[in-house]
């Protein structure tokens, strides 16, 4: 049996805070409907101080972001971008089409269409987080989505520089320096100056997710991307308390509402960890984050073997993952709820967020129970089609169709199929 050596907020606690960011989002994205670009210059104005009559950046803008990159900036973003594109386009070339013949003169197909145009927030209030920026831009390009556009919020009162030059070297076609609930609101239900898009993605706090979330339904949404997760298995095998401990610091200074929770078969591991993160929080130079995360969500587990690791974990379902244990395929090979896993300790949940390819918008909050992370796949949509080429394979489904609407009391159904089973088949079903 388990046992807690530390716990996060309750429920009601989180509960609680969610209500209210609730109503500040639905408050908010009604009078964007109402009044658009003038409500998203308000919102602009009062959440992060900046104020434009056109948020859209001008290529002179962009072109100055890009040119204020040092070479080994602009040397490291193109690596990170290469890394992404790459893995992106392997995982668009394993999406085929279909159309394969299921009975004799049946035809079955699917295509995989991508959106026409694609909304891609980029978050960037703490901290300038370019990365995003690969992420979504570049997959939603490689999936072949013709119109890309993008939002960051202004940091520190100018267009973060680096996002804006890692959003235009992305090949993103409009960048617009806008943030928070205006940017996911004016991006998805359009305004005066910005044209609606299809799908929003990318990762943002609790005001974006659950904006995302919100807006659901007028357009479609990758996943819940909201403040950062992060769970460490280890034992004490393939772990000491110094990697246990920067790991899980490593993600709690998102924010201070990231949870960051330790699982180990070791009390001794756990109580050192514990010790270390004290330790840390000395001398990080992002522990205001850190700390307030850790206080109030960080939990430290010890549980009594692998398997039941495994049933922890997956009911935690976090979205990172950092399994540093004897054997971590044990944990790929068993477990089934998570965003991302980083197995082994010469990985890490860094070298998913920043450079190492594989996408870092995850599920947080228990999404991972139903969803992956971004990928080319959430641009696209599968689409089906048919065709019937004889007139046997017409009045042969004509026939089971028509009885199976009988069945369910369609009579209009019925008679498109009777009307087939007629004409093709040459029998006289009464209309
Ligand atoms: P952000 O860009 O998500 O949010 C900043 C915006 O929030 C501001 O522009 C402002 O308009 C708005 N805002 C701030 N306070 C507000 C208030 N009281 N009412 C209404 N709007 C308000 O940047 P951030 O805040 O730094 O958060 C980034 C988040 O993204 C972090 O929580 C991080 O953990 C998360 N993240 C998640 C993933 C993922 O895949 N799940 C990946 C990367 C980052």
């Amino acid at each position: 049996m388990a046992q807690y050596l530390k716990r996060g907020a309750t429920a009601e606690a989180k509960a609680d805070a969610d209500r209210k960011v609730r109503d500040i989002v639905e408050a908010a994205l009604a009078d964007i409907e109402m009044r658009g670009d003038a409500a998203v210059r308000e919102m602009s104005i009062k959440f992060d101080g900046w104020d434009r009559d056109d948020y859209r950046l001008s290529q002179a803008e962009i072109d100055a972001c890009v040119d204020s990159l040092t070479p080994q900036e602009r040397k490291d973003i193109e690596f990170a971008q290469t890394q992404v594109r790459n893995f992106a386009q392997i995982q668009r070339a394993s999406m085929h089409d279909v159309e394969v013949e299921t009975l004799p003169g049946v035809i079955l197909g699917h295509r995989n269409l991508p959106v026409n145009a694609a909304g891609c927030y980029v978050p960037g209030g703490k901290y300038p987080l370019l990365a995003s920026a690969h992420m979504s831009v570049i997959t939603a390009k490689v999936a072949g989505v013709p119109r890309v556009i993008t939002c960051a919020p202004p940091f520190q009162g100018q267009p973060a520089r680096a996002i804006v030059a890692a959003q235009a070297m992305a090949g993103a076609d409009a960048i617009y320096a806008l943030g928070g609930i205006q940017a996911i609101g004016a991006m998805a239900l359009g305004t005066q100056s910005i044209d609606p898009i299809d799908i929003l993605v990318g990762p943002g706090n609790a005001f974006v997710a659950e904006a995302k979330r919100q807006l659901f339904g007028r357009v479609g949404i990758d996943l819940f991307a909201g403040p950062t997760e992060t769970l460490v298995i280890a034992d004490e095998i393939g772990c000491d308390a110094e990697l246990a401990a920067t790991d899980l610091l490593g993600q709690a200074e998102h924010g201070p509402d990231s949870p960051a929770v330790l699982l180990t078969t070791s009390e001794k591991l756990a109580r050192e960890a514990m010790r270390e993160i004290e330790r840390l929080l000395m001398i990080l130079p992002t522990a205001d984050y850190a700390s307030k995360a850790w206080e109030t969500y960080g939990e430290v587990i010890v549980a009594e073997d692998d398997a039941e690791m495994v049933r922890i974990a997956d009911a935690i379902a976090s979205e990172h993952v950092q399994v540093m244990t004897a054997d971590p395929d044990y944990f790929l090979q068993n477990m089934t709820n998570y965003g991302a896993l980083f197995l082994g300790a010469r990985t890490n949940v860094s070298f998913g967020d920043k450079v190492i390819g594989t996408n870092h918008t995850l599920p947080t909050r228990k999404s991972a129970r139903y969803t992956g992370g971004l990928w080319v796949g959430k641009f696209i949509k599968t689409c089906t089609y048919q065709k019937v080429l004889t007139d046997a394979a017409s009045a042969l489904v004509g026939e089971y169709c028509s009885r199976l609407c009988g069945l369910e009391g369609f009579a209009g159904h019925g008679e498109q199929a009777n009307i087939r089973v007629r004409r093709y088949g040459g029998r006289n079903v009464p209309y």
